[in-house]
């Protein structure tokens, strides 16, 4: 029995060698052998090799120490198969050095549901992409004038404190203290789980075929603990937000309050900053905003004509064309 390695860690083993059968053409015999019976044994008609098929089960009968050669030529005087190794065709005579191969029998495999299914689903993918096209992305030209600007702000602010947090051990950061750790699953790894095998019949195309049984191994996912750490750590933690809004392009981020500590627990300082700008904008007869990024925002000045898109269906402004 051969063991061939397979791509992707399938096995491949030769379960044996069996006769394909063939059924005669002119007496109506069934289940001749295909290497054993060239000829009909009742009539003496030569083998049609087209009228090869594999055996069920029942009917397999084995090929002891089968020496291949190659599948049959096929005689393009007379199209009788013949063997590999001849060299003149056993029925006609002619010389078989320019013959083909015969043509393989292909395995029994389910038929594969190739419906009309998947059209109707692209098809109707196509039609909703039209149609929210038309309905929500189209868009049209409209002329707008700036009205005026408006903004609202976030200064956050910090303070030095003694926090908690979690990690994983390998990314506890360096000054933690008080680590106390319990296990927890962080990620899960590919183990062995036993193996999917299937038999098949090849058609060695000389009037034998090979069940070949192939193996595939198959696995699960199994979980990988580790160390999971609670600690206490000095951090500058954000612990306010002063807000404040206003009109204009002139933005007021809000004063920071000096720090009541210099140093240590319980000192502050100034944290992040964010802001939204907000432009207003009129076609006479409707108002409208936008937020924007800052830079875009003070590119427009009060009573600036605009041109713009809208959605062509909502008349909604499409922010992104300012
Ligand atoms: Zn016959
Ligand atoms: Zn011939």
């Amino acid at each position: 029995m051969d063991k061939l390695d397979q791509p992707g860690g399938a096995r491949q083993e030769s379960l044996g060698h069996y006769e394909m059968l063939w059924d005669c053409g002119h007496c109506e015999t069934k289940k001749l052998l295909g290497k054993t019976h060239r000829h009909c044994p009742h009539c003496g008609a030569p083998q049609d090799e087209r009228a090869r098929y594999f055996p069920s089960d029942a009917d397999k009968v084995r090929v002891e120490d089968h020496q291949f050669t190659g599948a049959d030529k096929k005689c393009a005087s007379c199209g009788a198969a013949q063997s590999a190794k001849a060299d003149h065709c056993g029925q006609c005579g002619a010389p078989l050095g320019e013959a083909g191969r015969v043509k393989l029998v292909e395995p029994a495999r389910p038929a594969r549901k190739t419906s009309n299914l998947l059209w109707y689903v692209l098809f109707g993918l196509v039609v909703v992409a039209v149609l929210v096209w038309f309905m929500c992305i189209r868009k049209r030209d409209i002329a707008l004038e700036v009205t005026g600007h408006r903004w609202a702000a976030v200064q956050e602010l910090e303070e030095f404190r003694e926090v908690t947090e979690e990690t994983w051990r390998d990314e506890v950061p360096p000054g933690a203290r008080a680590l106390s750790c319990h296990k927890k699953q962080r990620s899960t790894r590919s183990v062995p789980d036993g193996e999917d095998c299937k038999t098949e019949k090849v058609d060695k195309g000389d009037g034998t075929f090979e069940e070949v049984r192939t193996c595939t191994p198959r696995t699960r996912q199994e979980g990988v603990d580790d160390d999971f750490c609670r600690f206490l750590i000095d951090r500058w933690t954000k612990v306010e937000e002063l807000a404040a809004k206003g009109q204009g392009l002139e933005v007021a981020w809000p004063a920071v309050p000096p720090s009541p500590i210099q140093d240590g627990y319980g000192a502050r300082r100034a944290g992040k900053r964010r802001a939204t700008y907000t432009l207003e904008l009129s076609d006479g007869k409707q108002a409208r905003t936008c937020d924007l990024a800052e830079a875009t925002w003070k590119k427009y000045q009060p009573g600036q004509k605009v041109k713009a898109q809208v959605r062509a269906r909502s008349g909604e402004l499409v922010c992104s064309s300012l």
